[in-house]
């Protein structure tokens, strides 16, 4: 089955949306192993959309197409691909009421051209639209299926996950399964370079990285016939992956974060946590109270953000930060030994750092971040180099923080079970 991707909009070939569509489109069908070969944008217009449906009813079978099912006269999508098919355009009753209690929901009442948005090619399934008033349509013409989504992402993408997707799962013949293996602390070249015996030779399973702020994710891809080849087939090789990448993997189970791995891990050691943050401001902890349920191991968090405060609240020296600054290594040390003392917990962390675009110097540009961890008055700091925005800096740094106090809290217990 070869699918491709028609996004229609004006909008889009002028530059002024980013084609988000066409992405995400392209990685749901990836992750159910059905091959995409061709993206295209077309603009508004009948002549131009039905020149691109005849091309791509000719090279593929499963065409879709996202953008222009609007009540509005340049929103022709629905038409042009009625017209294509040789269908009538008829009334679905299920999509008039949906509109209309949509609208009613709103306090609001349909105009005259909201009514264009029920009509469906004759013969045609249609998908509830649960977040917007266009239905989408599945409609087709010999071999071909055309499937019509809404342009706003929102709305395309909860009707992919609720309809299309288990769609396209019924007539797929394969089962399409994948396991994602996430890694910490390590470069996606890093991570190819272990893994190119076996990239050169997969066939099923096959593995891709993808590369995350301060981690990479090894996804491992089986298609087989049935839900319990492909989980045979993707076992041996998570295992493989484990023996490679050992520690640095922080979880192989879905939805599983770094921040809920780290919680898992104290709660497992029976460990408190605590930070102080500056150039954070309150980052990490929020992250931190983002893993329901944390409350029984996450004790306090600091935003010290002056001088004052890191001397106040954490008893940084004044000595210290006179002679080496607010960024520096040393007073990364004195944050965490100071929380330490201050919330007697087990584990502390703190970042203090340059997240710009201002305030960066020769010595000390923009990017420069120390976070440090105290693991039971084992002390480590980690000074780090990072790039991009105010934004992903604090980012990145939030996820170094907590890279650090996972493998400080690793070596703690490894040293523990040794003695
Ligand atoms: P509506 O009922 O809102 O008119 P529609 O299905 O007619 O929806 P369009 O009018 O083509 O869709 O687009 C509506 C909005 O959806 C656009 O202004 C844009 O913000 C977003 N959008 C459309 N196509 C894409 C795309 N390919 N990628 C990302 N966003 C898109």
């Amino acid at each position: 089955m070869i699918a491709e991707i028609i996004c229609v909009g004006t909008e889009i070939l002028l530059g002024n949306i980013v084609n988000t569509n066409a992405a995400y489109l392209s990685e749901q069908l990836a992750l159910l192993g059905i091959t995409c070969y061709f993206q295209t944008v077309v603009g508004d217009n009948r002549e131009r959309l039905l020149e691109t449906l005849e091309i791509a009813a000719k090279r593929s079978d499963l065409i879709l197409l996202s953008g222009g099912l609007g009540p509005t006269q340049d929103d022709l999508t629905k038409e042009t691909v009625a017209e294509f098919c040789s269908k009538k355009l008829v009334e679905d009753k299920a999509s008039r009421k949906h509109i209309e209690a949509y609208f009613a929901e709103r306090g609001m009442k349909p105009s005259e051209n909201n009514w264009k948005q029920a009509l469906v090619p004759e013969g045609a399934r249609v998908m509830e639209n649960h977040n917007g008033t266009a239905p989408g349509i599945i409609v087709e013409k010999g071999d071909n299926q055309f499937f019509l989504l809404p342009g706003p992402p929102e709305e395309l993408k909860l009707m992919f996950e609720e309809s299309v997707a288990p769609y396209l799962r019924s007539i797929s013949p394969f089962v399409i399964l994948s396991q994602t293996v996430r890694t910490c602390g390590l470069s996606e070249s890093f991570v190819e370079q272990q893994l190119v015996d076996l990239i050169d030779k997969q066939t099923n399973p096959t593995i891709a990285t993808y590369a995350k702020l301060g981690e990479v994710h090894v996804r491992v891809t089986a298609r087989a016939e049935s839900q319990k080849e492909a989980t045979k087939l993707i076992k041996p090789m998570v295992k493989e992956l484990k023996a490679r990448f050992g520690n640095s993997i922080y979880t192989a189970d879905e939805g599983v974060s770094l921040e809920k791995s780290l919680a898992d891990l104290l709660r497992s050691a029976n460990m408190t946590l605590s930070c102080a943050e500056s150039c954070t401001g309150g980052l990490i902890a929020a992250t931190l109270v983002g893993v329901p349920g944390i409350s029984d191991l996450f004790k306090a968090g600091f935003v010290t953000y002056s001088n004052k405060a890191k001397r106040k609240l954490l008893g940084v020296k004044k000595g210290t930060l006179q002679k080496y600054g607010a960024v520096s290594s040393q007073t990364a040390e004195e944050m965490v030994r100071g929380l330490l003392a201050e919330t007697k917990t087990d584990v502390g962390i703190a970042a203090t750092g340059i997240a710009g675009p201002d305030g960066g110097t020769k010595e000390k540009p923009v990017g420069l971040v120390y976070v440090s961890c105290n693991v039971k008055g084992k002390i480590t700091v980690k000074e780090c180099h990072l790039k991009g925005t105010r934004e992903k800096i604090r980012r990145a740094a939030v996820t170094e923080a907590l890279m650090l106090a996972r493998s400080c809290v690793l070596e703690q217990l490894s040293k523990e079970i040794l003695k």
